[in-house]
């Protein structure tokens, strides 16, 4: 195919910008912009034809979309005043006029070289928005993946919308006393809009991980809201120890990103005042989220036990060892009304103990995540095998329960 032949049907069908007749053809020539390919062929049409080469003040295909570039880039700098980013990425909504043009193009004049019109006015907004910013002292690179704003330039309304995307940090938690839930859980009774029952809080609980840790973060970031997302939850009356159980907060529309970590540390354990402790503060990557959430590692637990007819250490010692291994686990009773009931099988590596009286035990785990412990213990009902209190032949019963270690590598 004649690319000189086709320039020239293009740029003798109506008016059209530099810009638009580059892209046509933009996978010819190296190293040089849309704008300047199309100048080059201009430039050999009007010597062809012995006319001006002046670029034309409308184009028929863009519509004056690329003139407006610059516009709409100080439209975005606008939007994000006050924001701190570093990354950003431009999207463009084609009009329906804009789609129209480029499907009778493919069709009236097909280019093996051409390029998409969005990709080209992707850039080209890319490009003012550096430039501008540049001018004002700042800097910042585009982002595919997880730009820190996102632009969307709407060229039907002419309007530009701006998404900001949260800011993540990982860290650890320890809890240290029982009595919390990791986070905010509303009033059963009330369903949250306050009620005798939680002495109109709407909560089943005064605080929670979650509430305890979170504000630290919104307002050092500027926030408008948030969430703790946890590598799992112990239950309410277990205290979280050892190195803490991972966790990634997220802030929405965070005005400030580069935070200052420590300071937000020694304000959370200050005003947790031995409830709870943060660890290992540090900016994380949004998929974080997911993996953490998916986490499934192992986990160290400590209970206490009673035991509800007196056994001898020898029964106690023989029961521990035959803990070990597979085991059988239906959802559990008192969890079966939000999560699936099914039979899963979950492995006890290690397990030690000591009797403390002849009712009452002491006995260290270490299991797979998503083994639920006191029912390891229970049985509950025979939801779970081996039990603790099947072995036993008798009933057992957690009355006080520690996660010592979360056995993970983030
Ligand atoms: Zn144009
Ligand atoms: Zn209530």
């Amino acid at each position: 195919m004649d690319f000189l032949k086709s320039a020239f049907e293009l740029l003798s069908a109506g008016p059209i910008c530099d810009t638009c007749l580059g892209r046509r053809f933009a996978r010819l020539g190296e190293s040089l912009s849309n704008s300047e390919r199309g100048r080059a062929l201009r430039v050999l049409w009007a010597m062809s034809r012995g006319t001006t080469a002046e670029e034309p003040e409308r184009c028929w295909v863009c519509n004056g979309a690329f003139r407006e570039a610059e516009r709409y880039a100080a439209r975005a700098l606008e939007l994000v005043e006050g924001y701190e980013f570093e990354t950003f990425l431009f999207g463009v909504h084609l009009s329906p006029y804009h789609e129209a043009v480029e499907i009778f193009l493919k069709e009236r004049f097909p280019s093996p070289w051409a390029e998409p019109f969005q990709r080209d006015m992707n850039r080209a907004l890319g490009r003012a928005f550096e430039e501008l910013l540049a001018r004002e002292g700042g800097a910042a690179r585009v982002d595919f993946r997880y730009p820190h704003v996102r632009f969307t330039v709407d060229l039907w309304k002419g309007d530009v919308e701006v998404y900001v995307a949260p800011a993540y940090f990982y860290g650890r938690y320890r809890k240290l006393v029982r009595g919390i839930p990791q986070t905010h859980w509303p009033c059963r009774e009330c369903g949250g809009k306050g009620c005798p029952r939680c002495n109109y809080t709407g909560k089943m609980y005064p605080t929670s991980v979650e509430e305890l840790i979170l504000p630290a973060f919104l307002e050092a970031c500027g926030g408008e809201g948030g969430h703790l997302h946890g590598a799992g939850r112990e239950d309410v009356d277990a205290r979280m120890l050892g190195r803490g159980r991972p966790f990634v907060v997220e802030v929405e529309r965070p005005r400030k990103r580069k935070v200052d970590l420590e300071a937000i540390a020694e304000r959370i354990n200050r005003e947790a005042a031995g409830r709870v402790e943060v660890l290992d503060l540090r900016p994380a990557p949004p998929d974080l989220v997911r993996k953490v959430k998916d986490l499934k590692a192992r986990k160290r637990y400590r209970a206490l036990v009673e035991i509800s007819e007196p056994v001898d250490e020898e029964r106690f010692r023989e029961a521990l060892k035959r803990l070990l291994g597979e085991i059988r686990q239906r959802t559990p009773t008192r969890v079966r009304h939000r999560r699936a009931d099914l039979v899963r099988v979950r492995r006890v590596h290690e397990v030690s103990g000591k009797l403390l009286s002849p009712t009452k035990a002491e006995v260290e785990i270490l299991c797979d995540g998503g083994l639920y412990v006191k029912e390891l213990i229970s049985g509950d009902s025979g939801g779970t095998r081996p039990s603790l209190s099947e072995l036993l032949g008798t009933e057992a019963r957690v009355v006080e329960l520690d996660v010592l270690e979360v056995l993970d590598d983030l």
